[in-house]
């Protein structure tokens, strides 16, 4: 079917015209070796079975659906919290059309990031003239004051050596000798995105960090890790640490980065910590992180500098926010002030008045291995049961620490840690030990259709929802408006349940 310029058809309404059922039926039918509808059916049923769930636990050889992406997607992260910084990333373009892909369609902002565009011949002969024409084009470009290389999977697969390709296109003038170009090896088939953070924010950190000597001062450095929420949280975080009236420093603010204003005048760059707040925070006397398994390795690097370090994983809720503002309290000699006082007294209140709705659901968890433990957390101390937990790039240590958690609280029993599961695993799950609701990112959608369970998004990435980022999960004001997400989802479903009339209305209340 033609579409009509006068009345264009949008994808919903045109592929069920008759003319497109009939085409697309006709390509099942003579192209994709259809069988027969029952067998589909029989096959489909058994997938669901407790039989199924132990052959697909077994299997070692592929994974499906991983809820994680790769490396260099972190070090994109990274880069944009950086003042006037440009990622690059040395490898083909499109990985990157990918990152840029991402992000811009989670944040609803574009993303500046530029790839060395190796092909076939730098797969073979390597990919220095690449970096050194790359270098010299996004400099002279796009203007940056820093440019933050990574790689992708075929640079290193063949090995490029970032250090010396580096020198070297400086050597050949690319970019003049002082210019900032730290960089760090992102190999994308190993680890995950939240391993590219913590490698290019310690490449950041040593690049600026080595050579200097510190003297200690009593700021403290935040680094938020790899974070969905990166907008609301970050600006949060500093309203927190204001009313406390401390001095800090954010190791690596995207917060402006993905939320420019509409005022006539494109921002490539925005915000960021600045280069020189970036040198100096190597005399800060703690860093504290809020992802400890985002962050390892960076926060092995500023312990070896001499400062303290503080590993938390997402302090999401009322006793994660505690422990985190007495850290600081602590690390500082600075009290906790009155109004984050009546803030955390607010956050109890709003948990009492809900309670009644929230106590002994059943939900399951997936995402990063800080936000999952944060946010399992969460849901025991509103008296909900965190029954299945899973992080396909969570390790053995973090499924030993949410195993600890479960166990700390009556909610956790019969409650379990899937360390390196994907997304088919958590399928299984849903059906041979059913929950009442799953909390996930925008791909959790797939399995709310297959196995009937409620998602409520929350994590990264969020595609099909709006400026979710926009608003803090971290601190006692992230707590209430992670409280109303799951409350309204809650809500809506007793809703959709009860509402057919002179049948299941009588519960069809007005006030919830
Ligand atoms: S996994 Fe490798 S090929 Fe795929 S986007 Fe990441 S770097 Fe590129």
């Amino acid at each position: 079917m033609a579409q009509n310029p006068g009345e264009v058809l949008d994808h919903f309404n045109l592929f069920r015209q008759p003319e497109y059922v009939e085409m697309l039926t006709n390509k099942k039918k003579n192209f994709e070796n259809p069988v027969p509808d029952q067998e589909v059916e029989k096959i489909r049923d058994w997938t669901k079975t407790q039989e199924y769930r132990e052959k697909n636990f077994s299997r070692t050889a592929v994974t499906i659906n991983p809820a994680k992406a790769c490396q260099p997607l972190g070090a994109v992260f990274v880069a944009a919290g950086f003042e006037g910084t440009l990622p690059f990333v040395h490898g083909s373009q499109g990985c990157v059309a990918y990152y840029r892909s991402h992000f811009s369609r989670h944040f609803k902002e574009p993303t500046s990031c530029v790839s060395s565009s190796m092909t076939e011949d730098a797969a073979v002969f390597g990919g220095l003239k690449n970096m050194v024409e790359g270098l010299a084009n996004a400099y002279s470009l796009y203007k940056p004051k820093m440019i933050a290389v990574s790689t992708t999977c075929m640079a290193e697969v063949i090995g490029d050596d970032l250090n010396a390709f580096i020198k070297n296109a400086k050597e050949q003038g690319s970019v003049p000798q002082e210019f900032d170009v730290p960089y760090a090896h992102t190999p994308a088939f190993v680890g995950s995105h939240v391993t590219g953070y913590d490698n290019a924010l310690k490449g950041i950190l040593t690049h600026f960090w080595n050579g200097r000597e510190r003297v200690a001062d009593e700021k403290i450095n935040f680094i938020g890790g790899f974070d969905g929420y990166v907008v609301g949280n970050i600006r949060e975080i500093r309203r927190m640490f204001d009313l406390m009236g401390i001095g800090y420093t954010i190791l690596c603010d995207p917060s402006d980065t993905w939320d420019t204003p509409t005022d006539g005048q494109f921002r490539m760059y925005d915000g960021g910590t600045t280069l020189e707040e970036t040198k100096l925070a190597l005399n800060a006397k703690a860093t504290v992180s809020f992802q400890e398994f985002c962050t390892e390795k960076s926060l092995g690097f500023c312990a070896e500098k001499g400062q303290e370090v503080l590993a938390l994983n997402h302090p999401i809720g009322v006793a994660g926010t505690d422990k985190f503002l007495m850290e600081i309290a602590r690390l500082t000699g600075k009290p906790v002030p009155e109004a984050l006082t009546r803030e955390r007294g607010r956050l109890l209140d709003a948990i009492a008045d809900s309670s009644a709705h929230i106590h002994g659901k059943r939900f399951a968890i997936y995402g990063d291995p800080d936000f999952t433990y944060g946010m399992a957390g969460f849901l025991m101390e509103l008296g909900a049961e965190p029954v299945h937990v899973l992080a396909t790039n969570g390790g053995s240590a973090w499924q030993t620490k949410v195993t600890e958690l479960l166990e700390s609280s009556p909610f956790g029993k019969g409650c379990h840690a899937y360390a390196g599961r994907d997304l088919w695993h958590m399928r299984s799950l849903l059906f041979t030990e059913p929950v009442d609701f799953l909390i996930g990112n925008t791909y959790g959608k797939y399995l709310e259709r297959d196995t009937g369970t409620p998602l409520i998004r929350i994590g990264f990435p969020i595609f099909d929802r709006h400026h979710h980022h926009r608003y803090p999960i971290w601190g006692y004001q992230g707590g209430l408006n992670l409280l109303v997400k799951v409350l309204d989802r809650i809500f809506d479903d007793l809703d959709r349940n009860t509402n057919v009339p002179a049948k299941s209305d009588y519960s069809y209340d007005i006030i919830r």
